[in-house]
């Protein structure tokens, strides 16, 4: 999940009920089951590895008020020390999965392996003012009202980072690197779309897949918008790099490891094209449309904090649909788009819409 796209989605914080928690997945790897402060998203997980002496920690979870003690919970509940974290590697730069990186990183003295494309994160601890200037600039343009998106921008002001300081990886995490533990090497493979910085890892032998948030149990899909020029595109080409890969066992970011990787697939692009159909319906219906008035085309009744959240996707949606020449930007503002009909000049019979760029 992401909680720093280029518009996010206003959810109030709930009370914790949550507490960390631990359990052994396969000799020397482990799930660590970390509270979050979010409606509908209880947890994320981090994974911890026997490796030698000490452990590789594989996500580290949100920075907010008691999260290290809920990390080191989680890790005492199966013997493991916090202390023993010789390395922390993050599958992607989300504050749920790295905010705590420079609190454990000052813990602890490990190193800290992330993809370099980590600038949508380091924007929040460089320039978080200039960035919120920016996402409501793209929401405004977007056709979203003055008045909910004052207030939204006003519970942003108001919510906490989630990071405890600035990222500060000690090693690009890219194509081909290896993570070594006591299960064996762990590849890693670049998987951007549902963020730019994202990597899974993979394990061969033990056919073990840590996929993060590329590819979860549950289909649930988010792409961070604004830093790479095909969001949608890249997510759908990450899924074919880790459809290759002979996996038994997946360990997401969310939720329970799950099997039928290849099923999880399938749905995940099933659904990116049942929504790319929604869009394009929308925009037939309507004519011509700013990206806020098709949020109801696209996911029916939503309520008001989820809308942030989904112009974040619908938007990607759109740029994605536009590189494959199905929708043009029309003139004015707030920006309009409009379906590319059969009368246009556009030579040939259309793609499928889900196909990468
Ligand atoms: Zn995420
Ligand atoms: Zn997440």
């Amino acid at each position: 999940m992401a909680r720093n796209g280029t518009v996010r989605a206003v959810r109030k914080p709930t009370r914790r009920t949550e507490v960390g928690r631990g359990e052994r997945v396969v000799p020397g790897v482990w799930r660590l089951r970390l509270p979050l402060p979010w409606p509908g998203i209880p947890h994320c997980n981090a994974w911890a590895l026997a490796a030698g002496d000490g452990l590789v920690l594989v996500d580290c979870g949100l920075d907010e008020p008691g999260a290290m003690r809920e990390l080191e919970r989680a890790m005492e509940q199966v013997g493991l020390r916090l202390a023993d974290v010789r390395l922390l590697v993050g599958t992607h730069a989300h504050v749920d999965h790295v905010g705590q990186a420079a609190a454990l990183q000052a813990r602890t003295g490990c190193g800290f392996w992330l993809h370099p494309r980590h600038e949508h994160l380091a924007v929040l601890s460089d320039d978080a003012a200039g960035e919120l200037s920016r996402r409501i600039e793209i929401a405004r343009q977007s056709g979203v009202p003055e008045e909910p998106l004052q207030r939204w921008a006003a519970s942003r002001r108001a919510q906490r980072p989630g990071l405890a300081g600035p990222l500060a990886p000690d090693r690009d995490l890219v194509a081909g690197a290896v993570v070594e533990s006591d299960v064996g090497p762990w590849t890693v493979y670049e998987t951007p779309g549902h963020a730019p910085s994202h990597v899974v890892l993979h394990q061969p032998e033990r056919r073990l897949l840590i996929s993060g948030d590329h590819v979860l149990g549950r289909i649930a899909l988010y792409f961070d918008h604004g830093w790479t020029p095909a969001p949608v595109g890249e997510f759908l080409a990450s899924l074919d790099t880790v459809e290759r890969l002979d996996v038994r066992l997946s360990l997401s970011g969310h939720g329970r490891p799950f099997t039928d990787l290849p099923g999880h697939v399938r749905a995940n692009r099933e659904l990116v094209a049942q929504r790319l159909e929604a869009v394009l319906a929308g925009l037939r219906e309507r004519g011509e449309a700013a990206a806020f008035e098709l949020l109801p085309d696209v996911y029916g009744e939503h309520s008001p904090g989820m809308a942030a959240w989904l112009l974040t996707k619908v938007l990607c949606y759109l740029e994605h649909l536009e590189r494959r020449g199905l929708v043009r930007r029309t003139e004015g503002a707030p920006q309009t788009w409009a379906a590319v009909d059969a009368s246009d000049d556009r030579p040939g019979v259309p793609a499928p819409v889900s196909d990468p760029p």
